[in-house]
Formats: C-alpha cells, sequence, structure tokens
C-alpha cells in the first residue's frame, strides 16, 4: 500500500489529486484484509467516468484482475468470463478475433469490464445488458462474492443495481457474457452503414462493424490522451411527449427519439449546444469544440471548476427548455 499517490495518470480527465492510499488489485485473495480495512474504499477502473474535486481520503484500490475465459459453450453461443480488471476493449477485440457476436459496436469504449455493467454502458444502439449473464461482486460488509443475474442486477439506461442499493457496497470481480455464434448486426444507428460503405464493405462482419465504430469515433470524440474528458457528462433526458410537443412550438428543429410510450428522448448534446456552450472556454475547463456533451480539461483543470461549469450548463438547459440534465460521470 503506498501513501499519498497523484491520481493524474489514473483518470482521464487529468485532475490531479492525491489519494491518500493506494493499493492495486491482483487478487480476489486480497479482498478480506481490504474489507476489514476499516477506511473508506474507493474502487478504480480505468477512470474514465469520474471526476475527482479534491484530494480522496481512504483507499483507492485500482483493480487489476485479469483474464478472459470460455466458460461454456453450445451450438448458438459462447459464454466468456472477463475477469473486472480486464480493459473493455481487450474483450471486444477477443470477441471479434472468435466471431462473436453482441459487443461489436460497443467498441472502443474507454475503462474495464468492471465498471461496464455499473452504467450498462452503451453506444450506437447497443447496450451492454443485453449481452450481461451474471455478474460476480464482492460484498464488503458480507465479505462474499455473490452471482448477480441479469435480472437482478436492475439494469437502465445508464443505469444498474450498482448506481443504487449497492453503490459502494461491493467491488465487481467478474462479469460473464453469452455472445452469439450467429450474429445479429445492428447497423442502422449513427453513421454505421455510411462508414461500412466508405471502407467498401458489403458483407458486415463483426470485424468490420467494430472497425467501422472505432473510425467514427475517433473522428468524433476528443482522445483523453491529448485532452482530458470522460466521454458524454450528461445523460440523454427522458421527457413526456406533451411536453416534447409543447417544446417544438418554439423550437420546431428538436431532435428526438422515441424510448415508450408517452416519454420521448431529446439529445442532451443538442440542447447544450443550443445553449451557446459548445467551443466554450474558460481557462483550463471548456466545452469540446465538436461535441457539446464533453467538458474538457485542457491542461490543469481543477475538479471543482468542471463540477461548476457543468452546474451552470444543468442551469442554462433548464431556463431555456425547462429539462433537468442528469449527470452521467461520476464525482469522487
Ligand atoms: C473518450 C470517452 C468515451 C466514452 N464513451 C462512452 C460510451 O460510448 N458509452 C458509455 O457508456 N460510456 C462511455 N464513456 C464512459 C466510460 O468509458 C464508461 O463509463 C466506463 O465503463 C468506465 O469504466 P472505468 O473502468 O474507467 O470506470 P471508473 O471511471 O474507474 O469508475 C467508474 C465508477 O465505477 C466504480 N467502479 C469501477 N470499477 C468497479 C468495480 N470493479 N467494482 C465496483 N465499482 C467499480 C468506480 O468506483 C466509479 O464509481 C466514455 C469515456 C471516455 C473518456
Amino acid at each position: 500500500m503506498q501513501q499519498n499517490v497523484s491520481l493524474k495518470p489514473y483518470n482521464t480527465f487529468g485532475i490531479d489529486v492525491d489519494a491518500e492510499y493506494f493499493t492495486a488489485l491482483h487478487n480476489i485473495s486480497q479482498l478480506p484484509a481490504l474489507s476489514a480495512a476499516g477506511i473508506t474504499r474507493h474502487v478504480l477502473g480505468g477512470g474514465s467516468n469520474i471526476l475527482l474535486t479534491g484530494p480522496v481520503k481512504g483507499i483507492v484500490i485500482h483493480n487489476q484482475l485479469k483474464g478472459i475465459t470460455v466458460e461454456k459453450e453450445d451450438i448458438d453461443y459462447m459464454w466468456l468470463r472477463a475477469q473486472s480488471g480486464e480493459l473493455w476493449h481487450d474483450v471486444v477485440m477477443y470477441a471479434i478475433e472468435a466471431g462473436l457476436g453482441g459487443i461489436e459496436n460497443l467498441a472502443l469504449i474507454p475503462g474495464t469490464v468492471g465498471a461496464a455493467p455499473i452504467q450498462n454502458i452503451g453506444a450506437y444502439g447497443v447496450e451492454v445488458k443485453d449481452t450481461i449473464e451474471t455478474v460476480d461482486a464482492w460484498l464488503w460488509d458480507e465479505q462474499k462474492v455473490q452471482t448477480f443475474t441479469n435480472t437482478e442486477c436492475c439494469f437502465g439506461y445508464r443505469d444498474s443495481v450498482f448506481k443504487h442499493s449497492l453503490k459502494d457496497k461491493t467491488l465487481i470481480t467478474a462479469v460473464v457474457f453469452k455472445l452469439s455464434k450467429h450474429p445479429v448486426y445492428n447497423t442502422s444507428y449513427g453513421a454505421i452503414s455510411d462508414e461500412l460503405a466508405s471502407l467498401g464493405v458489403t458483407e458486415p462482419t463483426v470485424k468490420a462493424i467494430a472497425h467501422a465504430v472505432m473510425n467514427i469515433r475517433r473522428s468524433k470524440l476528443p482522445d483523453p490522451k491529448v485532452i482530458g474528458n470522460a466521454g458524454s457528462f450528461f445523460k440523454n433526458p427522458t421527457i413526456p411527449t406533451t411536453q416534447y410537443e409543447t417544446l417544438l412550438v418554439h423550437h420546431p428543429d428538436m431532435p428526438h427519439y422515441a424510448v415508450s410510450p408517452g416519454q420521448v428522448k431529446v439529445p442532451a448534446g443538442w440542447l447544450i449546444e443550443r445553449c451557446g456552450w459548445k467551443g466554450y472556454k474558460k481557462g483550463f475547463i471548456g466545452v469540446h469544440a465538436r461535441q457539446a456533451l464533453v467538458l474538457v480539461n485542457y491542461g490543469n483543470a481543477r475538479g471543482v471548476d468542471i463540477w461548476q461549469l457543468s452546474g451552470e450548463i444543468v442551469a442554462s438547459v433548464h431556463e431555456r427548455f425547462g429539462i433537468e440534465l442528469e449527470r452521467e460521470v461520476g464525482v469522487w
């Protein structure tokens, strides 16, 4: 265990604050001692969905649990067990090389396997929940690993039980994914079909789709190694259809997509852009010039300043549209 460790290399925003204590988790046999340690615990994966607003009290546990194995297979599916410290993109690559379908649209999402179920990562019309069979999690209080079924994870849009009743109560140790040997491709979302066409692909494969997604993501999203960020800072808000129809009177070009009867989702990026924030820059903080959903650190930003900027954005969207934005990024 180390003391007073800078977390700058461990969060994609690149915020420079210290952890009081820091340790790497390589084996679940370390967990009982960490459970008994009697200090506040913070589980750290790739640090790509957190904003550090000050020195972190207690112990930061950097997840390095590694391994991908085939749990079982039948004629239609293969079940892959990935340890939670594996990089998510490496699991996508493993699946693609094996010709397995289900997660190819989620290529290049940063972070670890263990964090993927927490916010039910999603992109290009696919959510990880549709491939998760079970999640193994160490329960800090009970000091044992419990297996949660997909239903028990209570997945929702960027949401799961691990953000609610199990928040801070577990360390996810492994996830089992059920992947298809006969993939059904989802190319209708975003620019995937256009990108496939420009790559000269006429017969999609999981590999071709993943490469198309990777090309699109690289062209649209800032690379955290170049500009600190945590991807989309806000969720896309869901509002009643009646509210949407009222808003259309003054904002006839407001985009939307139906989510359930009587409810529509509105792109948060569009709302933020319309409030004039796209490309905003003040000192080291800002809103990305090409993607209004992404808040950025241009150098030595403080987490509290980014947090305050996010609050100003929430307030201005509320004032103009009467819609309350919810933050997707967690705060430590
Ligand atoms: C450039 C960029 C693009 C992105 N694009 C997308 C996207 O398209 N779709 C999307 O959904 N997300 C996206 N994200 C957000 C992020 O990649 C995901 O939320 C990812 O799952 C976070 O993983 P992580 O390991 O970095 O989590 P961290 O940031 O390390 O942790 C996030 C939270 O989960 C907790 N946690 C982490 N691991 C565990 C564990 N094993 N057990 C218990 N708790 C744990 C942490 O304590 C923390 O509260 C993007 C981020 C960036 C920087």
